[in-house]
């Protein structure tokens, strides 16, 4: 039976190696997480979808909140004149910010930018709120939605609209900006691996890549499953420009009127792609558990055999009181229909209790990350399922990590560098120029992603230009 029900399986999703893209819309479309919109670019995410985002975003705030910082809200709009004072910042952004330009009927005497990202209105604020050293550091985070006119798009991984967060600081001194930049980088990197159980790659941004306006954009990068890599999220130490631009200035303890420095950090439902992109399988999604909707499900088999669907509520409550997001499928669908249905939703766990079963005061539990199936006791199951949670999360973690590793290639030439670049990660010393950037972009579509921390010397000259390296760099093609 379970040889049938593959071969039944395989028919409604691409298989990953072959079309990587279509296996990907096949499922997010199978698992009812975004519905396409009639607005161009944008997508629809519905309830499956958005209680991942919710469960990120509850357990992100808990870490923005630990580290000392409060959420607020400010305007989707800008005017034009806010958003042209940096310079360098609206070159960045121009080409895709949306305008608007009239309110009802009536032509506005300044068009109003739909914000693409926060830094200028929430400097220009900053300039009113910061006087005097007393009251640093000002440390504050936005949940909402940005807009960025994109002309291609993929629901998650990049829309013209999307959800995401913006924490903006405000500091004395450069240092205690660099600080705050690399905490919330820590911050990030720490929920990507254990609450996503995505493997990272943290390190600086070249010249070329970093956030525009900013004196620093630091990155952590996931490999995905068809070897491109993914930007999971960025923290930027932008100096004193934006101060500068916006003039948010403060009282020093000496009496003197100095800058303050800036910070900006940011992560969106894109980190949503990256984990379909990471976990899933020929059969469908693959939620971690710290961010899966569902945790487990219960099964009855032979349901409308006596007892059995009273024991799975019985179950349920006992688990549900030991706070796992459980739901018993009651539905009349048959038992495979059932499995393939969970499966392909990427719940972790699959519970099921039959006659058989309770006789024995057992349960039979799947696990979706390596399908393997246990006996488990009925006593004491909401700790059993726990333990398991956690097994799952470790499990996937461990299995993307290998991934990457077997995906990470060291290249000392160029001839290695444009063999191993389609395949993943290539790790190569790098002159730090921006031209070679552009002329290895153009050669083999691959961009820096980053110069790690952790750096290793592999080599003296840049692998591309031969000029002296400056740092180890990953390479990669990108979403
Ligand atoms: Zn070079």
């Amino acid at each position: 039976m379970a040889n049938n029900r593959n071969d039944e399986f395989v028919t409604h999703i691409a298989s990953r190696a072959e079309d990587f893209p279509q296996w990907y819309t096949d499922v997010i479309r199978k698992t009812d997480m975004v519905d396409y919109s009639d607005v161009k670019g944008c997508m629809v995410i519905k309830p499956y979808g958005y209680g991942i985002w919710e469960l990120i975003q509850q357990q992100m705030d808990k870490r923005f909140k630990e580290t000392g910082h409060k959420n607020a809200y400010f305007p989707l709009f800008i005017p034009e004149s806010l958003l042209t004072k940096e310079a360098e910042h609206v070159e960045g952004f121009a080409p895709e910010v949306a305008w608007v330009t009239h309110g009802g009927s009536e032509k506005l005497a300044e068009r109003l930018a739909v914000r693409p990202t926060s830094e200028t209105i929430i400097c220009s604020m900053y300039a009113r709120w910061v006087q005097s050293y007393r009251d640093l550091p000002l440390l504050i985070n936005q949940w909402c939605n940005v807009v960025r006119w994109e002309k291609s798009t993929r629901p998650f991984l990049r829309t013209s609209e999307f959800l995401w967060q913006e924490g903006h600081t405000a500091h004395a001194t450069f240092e205690e900006a660099q600080e705050e930049t690399l905490k919330m980088l820590g911050v990030y990197r720490d929920f990507a691996e254990n609450v996503l159980a995505i493997p990272v790659v943290v390190g600086r941004k070249s010249e070329k890549e970093k956030f525009a306006g900013a004196h620093a954009t630091y990155t952590m990068e996931a490999l995905m499953q068809d070897g491109k890599a993914l930007q999971m999220g960025t923290s930027h130490n932008l100096g004193d420009h934006f101060s500068k631009a916006y003039g948010i200035q403060f009282l020093s303890r000496e009496g003197k009127l100095e800058n303050c420095f800036t910070t900006s950090w940011g992560t969106s439902t894109r980190m949503i792609g990256g984990l379909i992109m990471v976990h899933g399988d020929d059969r469908g999604l693959v939620l971690p558990p710290r961010v899966a909707p569902i945790q487990a499900v219960i099964l009855p088999i032979a349901m409308h055999k006596p007892g059995v669907l009273d024991m799975a509520d019985k179950l349920r409550a006992e688990l549900k009181a030991a706070g796992i997001r459980v739901e018993v499928d009651d539905s009349e669908q048959s038992a495979g229909w059932k499995f393939n249905e969970w499966e392909m939703k990427g719940v972790p766990l699959r519970i099921e209790v039959g006659p058989k079963d309770i006789e024995k005061n057992q349960v039979v539990i799947v696990r979706r990350d390596s399908l393997e199936k246990q006996f488990v006791p009925m006593d004491n199951l909401a700790q059993s399922v726990l333990s398991l949670l956690d097994d799952v999360h470790r499990g996937l973690f461990e299995k993307a990590l290998k991934m990457r590793e077997e995906k990470t290639f060291d290249a000392k030439n160029f001839d290695e560098f444009q063999e191993n670049v389609q395949k993943g990660f290539v790790r190569a010393m790098w002159c730090g120029d921006t031209e070679c950037e552009l002329a290895i972009k153009e050669k083999t579509g691959a961009t820096t992603r980053c110069m790690p921390f952790e750096q290793e010397h592999l080599g003296d000259v840049c692998v591309h230009c031969g000029k002296p390296a400056k740092a180890m760099t990953y390479f990669a093609r990108a979403y």
